[in-house]
């Protein structure tokens, strides 16, 4: 199936998801946390996969199919591997901007090294790029690349398309257990990330059945560093954490305040007690919500901080 949904998604609203990698599934990583299992071809030679008259009849045909309230708010190339593999990308993005519907594509970024990649990437009005690690060692435990792929090259490719993309740039951290959740790989990763300077910066945790069992999501003490080593660079940081959420702030409900905003990013002590007095509720509402193992309290640099219970 070309396309499929749409989901929800915190990131891009609606968003109706298009594969356009043939079976098997076929990549430039064989990520140990990859939800779509092993890498059955991994490769970083560009190919031709579907014809791009075909995916765009595919998702036209699809969206006559939606009611008004589910026309997606995006169309994302969300593949059965690297997307960016498919030598016919910009012909397909080309075509379905036709549609009127932004096209977003995620990636792991291993080939925006070459240009024509990043000729077709340039064509997309929002891009999500992955950057997992912040050395070649922990690159090649997470991402387990394809032969012929080169740490720093990727790095210099991630910065030539930052240079030249104009639309929505975010980036992807996937932080694993005993793998990458370690201080120096959050302080190498941030600054690459700086660099590149994302409108949103996700670092996000395995939540679906991955790759190799051996793949666990991190402390949320690990996570809650992570986040507060973007922060303070003042990179715009959010958590995905598989709860969906958003910092509306203050909007009587206290429940769902705090579930809302811990699941975005980590909720500081005293902006929890803020947020309590401003709802009129009290610290009773925060031990339910830990002994219903909903958020956790966690301490950073000496302060205690509140963020979603994800185990
Ligand atoms: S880059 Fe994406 S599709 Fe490829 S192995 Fe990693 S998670 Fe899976």
């Amino acid at each position: 199936m070309i396309s499929f949904g749409p989901v929800p998604s915190r990131r891009l609203g609606k968003s109706l998801g298009i594969n356009n990698i043939v079976y098997p599934k076929t990549c430039s990583y064989g990520c140990i946390y990859c939800q779509a299992g092993n890498t059955l071809k991994k490769t970083c030679i560009r190919e031709s996969f579907y014809e791009p008259e075909n995916i765009y009849d595919s998702v036209c045909k699809h969206l006559d199919t939606l009611r008004d309230n589910d026309y997606p708010d995006f169309l994302t190339f969300v593949s059965n591997g690297e997307p960016t593999l498919d030598v016919n990308l910009g012909r397909s993005i080309n075509l379905l901007k036709k549609t009127g519907i932004p096209v977003a594509v995620l990636t792991n970024s291993s080939l925006l090294h070459i240009e024509p990649v990043r000729e077709d990437l340039y064509l997309a009005n929002w891009v999500s790029i992955k950057m997992d690690a912040g050395d070649i060692i922990t690159w090649y435990m997470i991402n387990r690349p394809a032969r012929g792929l080169d740490f720093e090259t990727i790095l210099t490719g991630i910065k030539l398309f930052r240079n030249g993309f104009k639309g929505i740039l975010c980036t992807e951290s996937m932080i694993v257990r005993g793998i990458n959740d370690f201080t120096e790989n959050f302080y190498a990763l941030a600054e690459i990330v700086k660099y590149v300077d994302p409108s949103t910066a996700y670092l996000s945790v395995p939540t679906r059945p991955p790759a190799e069992r051996y793949v666990k999501p991190p402390e949320p003490e690990k996570l809650n560093e992570a986040w507060h080593i973007f922060d303070n660079l003042n990179i715009n940081t959010e958590l995905l954490t598989g709860y969906e959420g958003a910092d509306t702030g203050f909007t009587g409900n206290v429940y769902e305040d705090i579930l809302n905003i811990t699941a975005v990013h980590p909720l500081r002590e005293e902006a929890m007690l803020k947020l309590l007095e401003n709802d009129n509720a009290d610290l009773n509402v925060v031990r339910a919500l830990i002994n219903q193992h909903l958020i956790k309290p966690v301490l950073y640099e000496g302060k205690k901080y509140f963020i979603r219970d994800y185990h």
